[in-house]
């Protein structure tokens, strides 16, 4: 995926988080905040490819990242994510006061990454480090990049049409397909 299909993805999970009301800090942060933290996150992830954007900007780590993990490894999986935030609550020094609106869209940013990876037929080794790779490859072949953008603009306005505070309610949900799927076949296979 390309870096611009990647900060696209990033806002428009940006947008979705604060709709759905995630966390109290996405809800009501600051979009001056969120929005670099969303993008910085999106692009962090391609640092272990040394020409990708941030490997440019950071060589000096993403010469060794690539050469000990290759591109699509170790940075694009849950462990690099969980030590990310770790990175950001735990050592990052205090002193910096980085706001936590920031530091929230940052990872959500950084997690927007690794999910728009695994719709491109390479995939991500999300477990890392077990070797599955986890893909669902919608973005393929050679429209790929105007499929990215489209998937990320249909995001975007589902994203913009949420109401404020719009629960989504996961497991009621699956019950009513549950119960949808039972009348089918009752009405179908009714003897
Ligand atoms: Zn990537």
């Amino acid at each position: 995926m390309t870096a611009e299909g990647h900060l696209l993805f990033s806002v428009a999970s940006l947008i979705m988080a604060h709709k759905l009301q995630l966390t109290p800090e996405l809800a009501q942060g600051d979009w001056l905040h969120m929005v670099p933290g969303a993008l910085l996150g999106a692009l962090l992830p391609d640092i272990d490819h040394p020409s990708s954007l941030p490997g440019r900007l950071l060589r000096i780590f993403s010469l060794p990242i690539s050469k000990l993990c290759g591109h699509r490894g170790f940075t694009h999986s849950l462990v690099a994510w969980l030590l990310v935030m770790a990175a950001c609550y735990q050592w990052m020094p205090i002193e910096w006061q980085v706001p936590n609106d920031l530091i929230q869209a940052f990872l959500l940013g950084y997690l927007s990454h690794l999910i728009a990876d695994m719709l491109t037929p390479s995939g991500v080794p999300f477990l890392w480090p077990l070797p599955q790779r986890f893909c669902f490859p919608i973005i393929r072949g050679k429209n790929s990049k105007r499929t990215e953008r489209f998937i990320a603009v249909i995001l975007t306005v589902c994203a913009c049409f949420l109401p404020i505070g719009y629960q989504l309610d996961f497991y009621s949900q699956i019950e009513n397909v549950i119960k949808y799927i039972h009348y089918q076949l009752d009405t179908h296979f009714a003897i």
